[in-house]
């Protein structure tokens, strides 16, 4: 067997992230297999969706003659993910394509259903499923039907294999501190996890139900990669974690730790937050840890809309957390979204106003997209939900609220971010 190549490829949308730490946690977790190290050629392809028309990135991966790619899929590259599979096993006939990511691991049958050109998918995290794939693929013994957690089609039937048990977080490389991504990569900010999972569970969201528990990845390895932006000179770093303080005592530990290395100053951190959880003794150290942004979810201030979306809110916490985060200098930017079930157009206004009154940094608005795999999705008739079929799969209306008015708070929404947010900057 000639010496294989392998692209991971991930089709960025600046919004959401410039480059890929997920194909970074692969290729690094790859190199524990030295066998797969030693008898393939391995390259990450990061392309900015917005940029690069999708001929330009044909040609840059056609050029790369692969035999293997795998793409990091969401719901705003899959539909040009699909086209790219299309024409690339024009091309390439023997190509293996695997397909992972949030889009796709709840909607495997759909997806192989919906192209022949996915040969796999992998469903939840990837680093050990991928892995694995690929050591089989370079043994010649692929034998599918054996590894955890992937679906796929043999002779025109689809499979789906048992799921795989998580990973303890410790055991995928920093691809940081092994040089897979390089400090020029990283820019405008770089990102750094420090748990996986949420205890939350809003059913909108992908997050609280993706994994069965939080896991960590440890203080010392977060402390490196902190140390390791600090050295590059990276202003700007994203924890993504879902809710950084969901364990108190161990968001206390990494404030700490951020506040010894001395991060202010040099680092603006961005987290996000849940606000009900802050309280005054935090205060001392956050003001010092160098979190300088904090994302918090509001989405309604209504306690129908919240408690039919599952969602643990309480207005006087709420508001509590917020002057936290503002007494210690810390902007918070708060989310709202557009089209809950349970709202109207009277309460997205109601909402906003509760905002302004808390005087964050920043009013965000989002649009309700109805995920596919989350409990709301289920509950798509309970609550009359009418959506786009098409990703992001935008709500349309609900049994609450009407078309015209989910437009109307659409329309206003964007002049409400733009007023409030010019005042406050
Ligand atoms: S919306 Fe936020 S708090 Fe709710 S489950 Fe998702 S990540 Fe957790």
């Amino acid at each position: 067997m000639k010496r294989p190549r392998i692209l991971l490829i991930a089709l960025n949308d600046p919004d959401n992230f410039t480059y890929s730490l997920s194909l970074g946690y692969i290729q690094s977790y790859m190199q524990k297999h030295k066998k797969i190290t030693d008898s393939s050629d391995v390259r990450i392809i990061n392309f900015n969706i917005r940029e690069k028309g999708i001929e330009f990135m044909l040609h840059e991966i056609i050029a790369e003659k692969p035999d293997v790619i795998g793409f990091s899929c969401y719901t705003w590259n899959i539909s040009t993910v699909l086209l790219i599979c299309e024409a690339v096993k024009k091309d390439l006939a023997d190509l293996l394509i695997i397909l992972g990511g949030p889009e796709v691991s709840e909607l495997s049958s759909e997806y192989l259903k919906l192209s022949d050109n996915i040969d796999i998918i992998v469903r939840g995290e990837g680093e050990a499923t991928f892995v694995e794939i690929l050591s089989r693929y370079i043994n010649e013994n692929m034998q599918l039907e054996r590894i955890l957690g992937i679906s796929y089609r043999i002779n025109g039937k689809i499979y789906h294999n048992e799921k795989r048990p998580l990973l303890d977080l410790n055991e995928i490389p920093s691809p940081y501190l092994n040089g897979i991504i390089d400090p020029a990569e990283i820019s405008p900010a770089g990102y750094i996890e420090f748990c996986r999972g949420c205890k939350f569970s809003c059913d909108y969201c992908y997050e609280g139900n993706r994994f069965d528990y939080q896991r960590y990845f440890s203080l010392e390895r977060v402390k490196a990669e902190l140390q390791y932006m600090k050295k590059h000179n990276i202003k700007t770093v994203a924890i993504i974690d879902a809710t950084m303080n969901s364990d108190t005592n161990k968001f206390r530990n990494v404030c700490k730790m951020m506040s010894e290395i001395n991060l202010q100053n040099k680092i603006n951190i961005s987290v996000e937050l849940k606000a009900e959880l802050l309280e005054d003794q935090m205060f001392d150290y956050m003001k010092s840890s160098g979190i300088s942004m904090a994302g918090i979810g509001l989405q309604s201030s209504d306690n129908i809309s919240n408690e039919n979306i599952g969602r643990y809110f309480d207005r006087q916490k709420f508001e509590k957390g917020i002057s936290i985060l503002n007494k210690a200098k810390i902007k918070p930017y708060i989310d709202l979204i557009c089209g809950l079930p349970g709202d109207n157009f009277f309460k997205f206004i109601a909402t906003y106003k509760f905002a302004i009154n808390i005087r964050p940094y920043a009013i965000l608005f989002f649009n309700l997209n109805i995920l596919q795999g989350t409990r709301l999705n289920q509950n798509k008739d309970r609550f009359a939900l009418v959506y786009n079929n098409e990703p992001p799969y935008e709500v349309i209306s609900n049994y609450s609220f009407p078309a015209e008015e989910v437009n109307l708070a659409k329309i206003i929404s964007k002049t409400l971010k733009m007023e409030y947010n010019t005042r406050m900057s």
